[in-house]
């Protein structure tokens, strides 16, 4: 792999030197994670701030950054994009009006210990409560990140039997997607114990995988990982890129190896306060994420999740973005805006069309403004030929 020593160096030298060979090792990451503020000071200049919310927010919500993605930050700004998401922030502690530790029913949908089953053809199966960062906006915040929280019913390790069975029993469920926490936290055995199950009931067509490890810790996107999953196609994974910093030759070259063993890969923005709020980064990410051949799924607005309501933005700041990417890059660059709600993900983009009485009038990237005549193209099912 191409990882190098110097990765991990900046210009002044006080971040550590880490071997190639460590460097390259996800399990090497995974147990050098920063989870302190002596060890974090390695890499990063903490501001009273940061210092401030890493010790109130202790007991309280779990911290946990790996060195591949410290590597990523500016040492010397706290405004720093990659920062934002991974040390605790005063704001995880103030309370918002509205904000609840599940906005968007995930346990009210779930059906078993992991099942969670809201729309027809389709499940999440939760397998896990772990992550190699704990990102301080998790949707999930109280299943991951909260010392005292979590979805589940019963134990995270306990069988499997009856989320299986329950998927086996329903047939309409065509589409089963592993999302945690991270499930990629999972050894390969472990993970290919549940997708190697999964894949033996007829009825479940797709997998799907949701992971954030290619942005957070890439070099867990290893060959005989990919290899394992291979197997088991149809095998889709979704990941979680946020800003053009995360994109990076490591990045790319697990994306690379994902898509080498025939695993399409998406991508999954959520709208943040002073991380991504702003057209131009949106645009040079969905177009850096094409660069390294990532398909854009979603745009989430940001849930108002208790300890995360202060990344929110406000819907008109999704719509400024939508229209600053519709039409000025490709198509397949533009996600789909959405608001996760109990009833479900409500695409919340604002149309390009409305109905008039002299036909559809539309609009375009630049604003400028057409009526289509009905008598052209009818717009009832009775005027068409
Ligand atoms: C997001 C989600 C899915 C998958 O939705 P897609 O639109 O198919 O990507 C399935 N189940 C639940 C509960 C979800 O939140
Ligand atoms: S990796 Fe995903 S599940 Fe884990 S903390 Fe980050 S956003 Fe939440």
């Amino acid at each position: 792999m191409s990882g190098t020593p110097e990765t991990t160096t900046d210009p002044t030298g006080f971040r550590p030197r880490v071997p190639a060979a460590q460097w390259d090792d996800w399990h090497w990451h995974m147990r050098k994670r920063i989870t302190t503020a002596h060890k974090a000071r390695q890499w990063i200049r903490l501001s009273p701030e940061e210092e401030k919310a890493i010790a109130g927010t202790a007991g309280k919500y779990r911290w946990s950054i790996t060195p591949y993605y410290a590597s990523l930050m500016d040492p010397d700004d706290p405004a720093c994009p990659v920062r934002l998401q991974a040390v605790p922030a005063p704001g995880e502690l103030a309370e918002f009006h509205g904000a609840e530790t599940d906005p968007v029913g995930d346990t009210y949908y779930r059906r078993t210990n992991r099942v969670v089953h809201k729309y027809p053809d389709r499940v999440i199966l939760l397998v896990t409560e772990a992550c190699p960062v704990y990102c301080r906006h998790c949707t999930r915040k109280f299943h991951t990140t909260d010392v005292d929280g979590t979805y589940f019913r019963d134990d995270e390790g306990g069988s499997y039997d009856e989320d299986l069975r329950y998927i086996a029993d329903h047939p309409e469920i065509r589409d089963v997607l592993l999302t945690g926490g991270d499930p990629l936290s999972y050894r390969d055995g472990k993970l290919e114990e549940i997708v190697s199950a999964l894949r033996a009931i007829p009825s479940v067509e797709i997998i799907r995988i949701g992971s954030r490890f290619p942005v957070l810790l890439p070099q867990r996107i290893t060959d005989e990982l990919c290899a394992m999953l291979e197997q088991y196609h149809p095998v889709w994974l979704n990941t979680h890129f946020n800003h053009p910093k995360e994109i990076t030759p490591e990045a790319a070259a697990a994306i690379d190896r994902l898509l080498r063993h025939g695993i399409p890969v998406g991508n999954q923005t959520v709208l943040l306060r002073g991380i991504n709020d702003d057209v131009a980064t949106m645009r040079r990410l969905m177009t850096e994420l094409l660069r390294i051949r990532v398909r854009p799924y979603y745009l989430y607005h940001c849930d108002n999740v208790t300890g995360v309501s202060h990344f929110m933005t406000s819907v008109e700041k999704g719509w400024e973005i939508m229209e600053g990417l519709q039409g000025h890059i490709t198509g397949f660059g533009v996600p789909q805006y959405v608001l996760t709600t109990k009833l479900g993900k409500i695409p919340v983009a604002r149309p390009y069309f409305t109905r008039t009485t002299e036909g559809l009038l539309l609009r375009n990237h630049q604003g400028r403004e057409m009526t289509v005549d009905p008598a052209v193209y009818p717009i009832t099912e009775t005027d068409a030929p």
